[in-house]
């Protein structure tokens, strides 16, 4: 399927661009890439091996000291510092006969500060004591793009300082491109007046200095003009919009007033990645541009730059200066003087001069590799184009699109336009920034689709970008929307993907030179595959009775059927499980089996669930749901010893309709996720359980809000009608799990199976390991009596399987499923999220109780012998 799909884009003119070496370059240059489906270029690109051995053969072979000296080694280093710097212009086609300077940076982020507490601010003194030409004069206005990274947002921070403060403004392309209209309408209509006619400037001085670059006659002021910065994005790292680079000129000519100056900050970090930047039109440049390497090479990381216009030079404040920056200093009084160039000035401390070294290699290996640097952005437009068609394209059962994808033109009018966009380089870089729908039109957590995809080793980046601009915009929060969902608790690196039935965030694929359109066509399959309603999730809860059904297995080579021994549940997660009884059938609803895994026990103290692993006890803890009296039915197990002998006393019941108070939520960890859970506050019902397990604790519900029309079985049941077998799949289920529930307790798989001969197999390993000397006892920290308890019940509920299948030859076969049918219910296996631990000398039975959560659980045991 991929492969057609692969030759015809490849044959088609969409493909105009690509780069069809790229399979032979990928495999030979990134290694590190084999099997990985990478879509985080946005976030940093990836090192080429041509690099890296270049620059490790060049460490060994040539001797650098630290620069600054005249020792030849020191000498060494400048010269390839020098090297680099003018590399950079060169990249950037910017003069390299003075015009322009580079200052290195640790990352586009220490750039932008740079300039920030350089720039030579006007600031409005807020002390009353002003004096009255402080009051007249208007402070400098620092002016944001909507779209700009959290890094510029950030010069906010400078606003205010002990002599006053400046004006901020937030601007939207479209209120900029407004203004610069309304203001060509006026330079035309009128001469150019200066912002405060009751005090003019006096006219220009005859004998102006041209040494005054920025273009005003220096002696003519009585004093220098207030300088305005506006910073602004090349490209935006959320969505990938570009903006127009002809905006420095259109703001210098339209806004710049006699008394007024605009500078520009251009954040080229996210635009550099893939894009050329051309600078070789001084007068329409911006004044400072910001880079940062990782992102255009992968390698060297922690170094960046500002690419400054040399005039500013005599502008640029300098506070605190550190070790190089100055040519001559006192110690004994405050006198010192800087280093003449603007590097020399502004680079505090030794530079990071071995990653220059590599940087200097790195524009050549670009170019070794990829013939040249220009060549890279028609192959990732190419690809940019046929992920957002094939994207755009994902429709569910009833039409509804799967993906919202946040690019410009979404308005009604405006659809041809959009697609016009994407695809033309002078409007998007590589990026989409999405959200996922159900067919229902509910949204789907951005985090599932970030797990989901980690299974599948497809790299994405999600969450808010660091650019609250472009992600209020997009996922329509309003501020106090944002300041609530910090106040419900999520924060922006955290778990909780949709709050009030909105986005918190979303998910961003990126492209690089070293992307393939097999990662594209994998990806949009994995899309396909995953979230894709091919008929109506909500239809999905219905009875079914599994018990003796066979189990159909796709692809299956095994010659005896196979058939399900027995469904098992797990009201409270690592308490025992209760085995459905046979000839009764049980709700199945999108989570997994009804009441699966939707209590458990918290910590008093810490708020995390326990576990069997911690508790052993805890499966002693048997929970049994009585659906036709509403109720579960939770007792424990005598001590061996018997000190309890009262059987009622052993036993609580809860109503399953109890849901405990809403103001007892508070978060709970499970797997370390985050999680909304409810929590008992009944004395009896948590003492009962703290008391058994001498442990603090109190019992919590994670309810299943939709088991809306969920039926109870009776024996009405089998006049259901029934649904077409369509495909219902492992995690998929998850993800159609209710609004407020973005991690049930029954974890990614809502399902769990296994084959009663695989546990045989792990029981006679066991006992063989064991030969009486009480290792599973030792290894699981058990009391003898349970370790005998144990011994005799180390079945399949020992690995929390709702499903246990017999009828297999050897065992282990359902490692190999793929998907199977049982009864009308379809099922995708999931294997993937196996963790590879290594059978080492820990504890395997701490790895029974993890790999019973999840198919097909165990490593062959006969690794595990004589460890
Ligand atoms: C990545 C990025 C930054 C931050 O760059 P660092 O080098 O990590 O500081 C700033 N702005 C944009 C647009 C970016 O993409």
């Amino acid at each position: 399927m991929i492969q057609s799909l692969k030759s015809q884009f490849l044959e088609s003119k969409d493909s105009l661009g690509y780069n069809t070496a790229i399979d032979a370059i990928r495999k030979e240059q990134y290694p590190q890439l084999k099997d990985s489906i990478y879509l985080d270029h946005a976030g940093a690109t990836l090192p080429a091996q041509h690099l890296l051995q270049r620059f490790s053969a060049d460490l060994y072979s040539n001797l650098y000291a630290n620069p600054h000296s005249k020792s030849p080694s020191s000498q060494a280093t400048s010269a390839r510092v020098d090297s680099a710097r003018r590399k950079i212009l060169e990249h950037f086609k910017a003069s390299i006969h003075g015009e322009w300077d580079v200052i290195f940076t640790a990352n586009a982020t220490a750039g932008i500060k740079l300039v920030g507490e350089a720039f030579p601010w006007t600031r409005r003194s807020s002390s009353a004591t002003a004096s009255m030409a402080n009051e007249t004069r208007p402070a400098s206005k620092l002016m944001i793009l909507q779209e700009a990274h959290t890094s510029l947002v950030g010069l906010r921070g400078l606003a205010q300082d002990a002599e006053g403060c400046f004006e901020i403004e937030t601007i939207s392309k479209n209120q900029l491109e407004q203004r610069l209209l309304s203001a060509q309408a006026k330079v035309h209509c009128s001469p150019p007046s200066s912002i405060k006619p009751h005090h003019p400037s006096p006219p220009p001085s005859p004998n102006a200095s041209t040494s005054d670059l920025i273009g005003i006659p220096s002696s003519a002021m009585l004093e220098e003009p207030v300088y305005n910065l506006f910073a602004y994005p090349a490209q935006c790292n959320f969505g990938g919009r570009r903006f127009p680079l002809s905006w420095t000129s259109q703001i210098k000519n339209q806004l710049d007033t006699r008394t007024t100056k605009n500078l520009v900050l251009l954040d080229a970090a996210s635009y550099a990645m893939t894009a050329e930047l051309d600078l070789s039109d001084y007068s329409k440049s911006p004044d400072f541009i910001v880079v940062s390497f990782y992102k255009m090479f992968g390698f060297p990381t922690g170094l960046g730059a500002v690419i400054v216009k040399t005039e500013l030079g005599p502008k640029l404040r300098k506070g605190y200066f550190g070790g190089g920056t100055v040519s001559a200093i006192t110690s004994d009084e405050p006198w010192q003087v800087y280093r003449p160039s603007i590097h020399g000035r502004f680079e505090d401390g030794t530079l990071n001069f071995l990653d220059i070294v590599a940087l200097d290699l790195a524009f050549d290996s670009i170019r070794e590799i990829y013939g040249s640097y220009s060549n890279i952005s028609p192959h990732v437009t190419a690809l940019h184009r046929l992920m957002y068609k094939s994207m755009k394209g994902l429709k569910h059962y009833n039409g509804a699109p799967l993906c919202d994808i946040y690019v410009d033109g979404e308005d009604q009018d405006e659809k041809i336009m959009e697609s016009q966009l994407v695809g033309d380089p002078e409007a998007y870089g590589p990026i989409l920034n999405f959200n996922l729908k159900r067919s229902n039109g509910k949204w789907i957590g951005y985090g599932d689709v970030d797990r989901l995809a980690g299974m599948k080793n497809i790299h994405v980046r999600t969450g808010g970008f660091c650019n609250p601009g472009s992600m209020q915009r997009w996922l329509n929060l309003s501020a106090d929307e944002v300041k609530k969902n910090l106040e419900a608790g999520h924060v922006c690196w955290d778990d909780t993907d949709i709050l009030n039935g909105k986005p918190t965030g979303s998910v961003r694929v990126s492209l690089g030179a070293m992307s393939t359109v097999d990662e594209v066509l994998n990806f949009i399959s994995f899309l396909e595959e995953y979230f894709i309603d091919y008929s109506d999730p909500d239809a999905a809860a219905l009875s079914e009775d599994l018990i003796g059904e066979t189990v159909d297995i796709e692809d299956s080579t095994a010659s005896t059927p196979v058939e399900v021994d027995s469904v098992i549940i797990y009201p409270i997660k690592s308490c025992r499980g209760y085995k459905v009884p046979r000839g009764k059938s049980w709700p199945i609803a999108p989570h997994g089996l009804l009441y699966d895994r939707e209590w458990m026990l918290v910590d008093d103290v810490t708020g995390g669930a326990l576990t069997q692993k911690r508790y052993p006890r805890m499966c002693m803890i048997r929970a049994e749901i009585h659906l036709e009296q509403n109720l579960m039915v939770v007792e424990h197990d005598q001590d061996v010893n018997g000190a309890d002998s009262n059987r009622n006393k052993n036993r609580i019941y809860i109503s399953l309709d109890d849901m405990p108070a809403e103001s007892a939520k508070r978060p709970s960890t499970v797997c370390g996720d985050c999680t909304a859970v409810l929590h008992y506050t009944s004395p009896e019902i948590n003492e009962w359980f703290s008391k058994f397990l001498d442990k603090p604790c109190h019992l919590a519900r994670q309810p299943v809000i939709s088991q809306n029309p969920v039926t109870h079985p009776s024996s009405a049941d089998k006049a259901l009608p029934q649904p077409t077998p369509g495909p219902s799949r492992f995690v998929k289920s998850h993800l159609n799990a209710p609004e407020g529930a973005p991690i049930l307790l029954s974890n990614e798989s809502p399902f769990l199976l296994i084959a009663d001969k695989s546990v045989e197999r792990v029981r006679d390993w066991v006992d063989e390991q064991d030969q009486g000397q009480g290792a599973v006892r030792r290894l699981a920290n058990l009391s003898e009596d349970l370790d005998k308890k144990l011994r005799h019940e180390f079945t399949s509920d020992s690995f929390r399987a709702n499903f246990v299948t017999k009828g297999q030859q050897l065992g282990f076969e359902e490692d190999h499923w793929v998907r199977i049918q049982i009864g009308q219910q379809v099922f995708d296996v999931n294997s993937r999220s196996l963790p590879s631990v290594p059978y080492g000398d820990d504890r395997p039975i701490d790895r029974y109780e993890e790999y019973g959560r999840i198919f097909g659980p165990f490593e062959e045991p006969q690794e595990c012998k004589g460890k």
